[in-house]
């Protein structure tokens, strides 16, 4: 079977906008508004020739009650069932409590972990990519779901991982 690639990461981040930009066309449901649940969270997806299933675990975000719990869940399914996770921060937002809760879970799971520092659209936003580094899950890579900026970088240093 094919090796499993996890896209974790609290609501709002831009998980489903870097899953449709890896997947080159329109699935994953991307919603302004955090926290609603969609059904379809696994996909086939192909990087420069190689094949992987891409898992948008954004797929069991909770309400906004049951979050907190559900985003640690999140992050233990994600170690569960991936050979390796992505973690997708809001580098515009820095790291917030559920963030570091998710960080420590992946910390902790033994999988290879790559930190996409999302929503760098342009060169002023690099400067908030350093501080990315005190999640403790390695270099954050910046990178623009929307636009694309730096998701070949990112997804070249993720098949290293995989
Ligand atoms: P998810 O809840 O983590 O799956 O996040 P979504 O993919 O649904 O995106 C949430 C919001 O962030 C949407 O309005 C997206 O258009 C926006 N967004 C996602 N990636 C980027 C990015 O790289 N730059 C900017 N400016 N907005 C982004
Ligand atoms: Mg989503």
């Amino acid at each position: 079977s094919l090796p499993v690639l996890a896209v974790v990461g609290r609501p709002n981040v831009g998980k489903s906008t870097l899953v449709n930009r890896i997947l080159g066309r329109r699935e994953a449901v991307v919603q302004d508004v955090p926290g609603v649940t969609r059904d379809r969270v696994a996909y086939d997806a192909n990087w420069n020739g190689r094949r992987f299933t891409l898992v948008d675990t954004g797929g069991w975000e909770p309400d906004a009650q049951g979050r907190a719990a559900a985003i640690a869940n999140q992050a233990r399914y994600a170690m569960s069932v991936a050979d390796a996770v992505l973690l997708v921060v809001d580098a515009r937002v820095g790291i917030t409590d559920t963030d570091a809760a998710v960080a420590r879970v992946l910390q902790r799971g033994g999988k290879p972990v790559v930190v996409a520092a999302n929503k760098v659209d342009d060169t002023k936003g690099e400067a908030d990519v350093a501080e990315l580094w005190r999640l403790g899950l390695g270099e954050p890579w910046p990178v623009s779901a929307l636009h694309g900026r730096g998701s070949g970088d990112l997804l070249d240093k993720v098949l290293e991982v995989l």
